[in-house]
C-alpha cells in the first residue's frame, strides 16, 4: 500500500469520473482503516532473496517457506472495525447490515482458525460462516468473505511487500502463474507499464489479498494460461482506453486490466479496482466470470 500515490489517484479520478466520486469515498475510509489496522501487524522478517527465488522457481509459494502471524484477538477486532464500516456506510440492505453489526466473531472465530488463516483463507471463511449461521443468518457468504479479506489484508500486506522487494531483477517467466506468489491468491487485476517503447511495457498481475505485484506475460491468459493468440482479446470502451477486460475464449475467464500509456499515470492497482468494478457486469453480459470456467485450473 502507498497511500500517496493512492491519495493522487483518488484525487485525480474523483475529479475525471465524477460518477466513482461517492464509491471511493467509502472506500478512502476502508482503506484509511486499513491503514490503522496494519499498525497491530507485527513485524516480520522474511526468508533471504535466494530462498524466495529458488522456492518461486520451484512453484512455491513464499508463506509456503514462511508466514507472518496474524494476532487472533487484533484480528477480531479488525473484523468488528471493517463489519461497522461496511454496515454503517457500505450501502448494505439494512437487513444484512443489522445483522453484520451483532456478528459475534468473538466466539465464532478461534485462536485455532486463525493461526491456520494463511493456510486457507477460503476454509476459514466458510467455518466462519456456519458459526455465524450461515445462510440462515441472512447475510451472503460474499459479504463475510469481504469483510475477512479486508481486515486481513493490513496483517500481511507489509510482509508481501518486504519479502519480494529484495527480487527486483527476477524474472518472472519462472514463474510464470496468474496466482500470487507469496499468497497463492488468483490476481484481481492487472497493470500494463509505460515502456515508452511501440511493442508496449511489461504486464504485471495483482493480488487483492496481500497486494503483491509480480509479472506475467502479456500476451496469455492469467486464468487457464491460454497462450493462442485468436483466443484472446482485450475489449475496450473507446472513450475509456486505459481500462480493458482480457478475456479468453478458451475458459471464458479475463482480467480487468489498466493501461498506464494510456492512461498517462502510474497508477495504484487498488483505486484502479475499484475504478474498473462496472466492468465487471460487461464481462459477465458476454458469459465471461472472473476466473474462467475451471477455477481449479488457475494458471499454474
Ligand atoms: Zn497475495
Ligand atoms: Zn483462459
Amino acid at each position: 500500500m502507498t497511500p500517496s500515490l493512492r491519495s493522487k489517484s483518488i484525487q485525480r479520478y474523483s475529479e475525471t469520473r465524477p460518477d466513482m466520486a461517492p464509491t471511493l469515498s467509502f472506500f478512502e475510509k476502508l482503506w484509511t482503516l486499513q491503514d490503522s489496522i496494519a499498525q497491530e501487524a507485527p513485524d516480520w522478517q522474511p526468508p533471504a532473496a535466494n530462498e524466495v527465488e529458488s522456492a518461486l522457481a520451484s512453484g512455491r509459494i513464499v508463506f509456503a517457506i514462511s508466514a507472518p502471524l496474524v494476532p487472533a484477538e487484533a484480528f477480531r477486532v479488525a473484523l468488528h472495525s471493517v463489519s461497522s464500516l461496511l454496515a454503517n456506510e457500505g450501502g448494505l440492505p439494512l437487513e444484512h447490515a443489522d445483522v453484520l453489526k451483532d456478528a459475534d466473531f468473538d466466539t465464532a472465530v478461534t485462536e485455532e482458525m486463525v493461526a491456520d488463516i494463511l493456510k486457507g483463507v477460503d476454509a476459514f471463511i466458510s467455518t466462519m460462516y456456519d458459526k455465524l449461521g450461515g445462510e440462515d443468518a441472512g447475510v451472503p457468504l460474499t459479504t463475510y468473505s469481504f469483510v475477512v479479506t479486508t481486515a486481513l489484508t493490513p496483517f500481511i500486506a507489509a510482509s508481501a511487500t518486504k519479502a519480494l522487494k529484495p527480487l527486483k531483477d527476477f524474472d518472472w517467466t519462472r514463474w510464470d502463474s496468474g496466482l500470487c506468489p507469496v499468497c497463492s491468491t488468483p490476481a484481481s487485476s492487472g497493470r500494463v507499464l509505460d515502456s515508452g517503447a511501440l511493442q508496449g511495457g511489461v504486464r504485471m498481475l495483482s493480488c487483492p489479498l496481500c497486494r503483491a505485484e509480480w509479472g506475467f506475460t502479456r500476451l496469455r491468459c492469467s486464468r487457464c494460461g491460454e497462450r493462442s493468440h485468436a483466443k484472446l482479446e482485450y475489449l475496450l470502451d473507446e472513450q475509456d482506453k486505459g481500462h480493458r477486460i482480457h478475456t479468453c475464449q478458451t475458459c471464458h475467464g479475463y482480467l480487468k486490466t489498466s493501461f498506464e500509456k494510456d492512461l498517462g499515470f502510474s497508477v495504484d492497482p487498488v483505486v484502479e479496482e475499484v475504478v474498473m468494478l462496472a466492468l465487471d457486469a460487461v464481462a459477465a453480459e458476454r458469459g465471461m466470470s472472473p476466473l474462467g470456467e475451471n477455477e481449479d485450473r488457475v494458471a499454474n
